[in-house]
């Protein structure tokens, strides 16, 4: 399966508010944006005025340990375990930086965590 990355598009069947595996009987199908990658899975953005169950607020700590932009700190997530990936929507050709969040297209990793960092964040990091 492709490994997606923060920006990446997908979409889940639901059972009852449940993210339920695509092989099972769902009754809505539900797109996620991923904002970090974790374990066999990833966790995606939930805006607040969808409902879904089981989703996890979590911490700034959390967040940034996995990476997650700062445009999703106190947001609520829903882990989604990589087989319970109905559809890739969408694969972002290029790159968000990590410290604005601002998408660059065709941008390639300039960190060696693998990353990317914008022009701009470079000459200022208080920006
Ligand atoms: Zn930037």
């Amino acid at each position: 399966m492709t490994q997606l990355k923060p920006g990446d598009c997908v979409t889940c069947c639901l059972k009852d508010k449940y993210i339920v595996s695509p092989y099972q009987e769902h009754d809505e199908i539900m797109q996620f944006e991923i904002v970090a990658q974790s374990g066999f899975g990833y966790y995606a953005y939930v805006p607040h005025y969808l409902f879904l169950n089981k989703t996890v607020r979590l911490s700034e700590t959390q967040c940034v340990t996995l990476g997650i932009n700062k445009r999703f700190y106190h947001q609520n997530f829903v882990y989604i375990r990589d087989n319970y990936v109905h559809e890739v929507k969408k694969v972002l050709d290029g790159m968000l930086c990590c410290k604005c969040g601002d998408f660059f297209l065709m941008a390639a990793p300039n960190q060696e965590d693998q990353t990317l960092i914008c022009y701009s964040c470079r000459i200022n990091p208080y920006r």
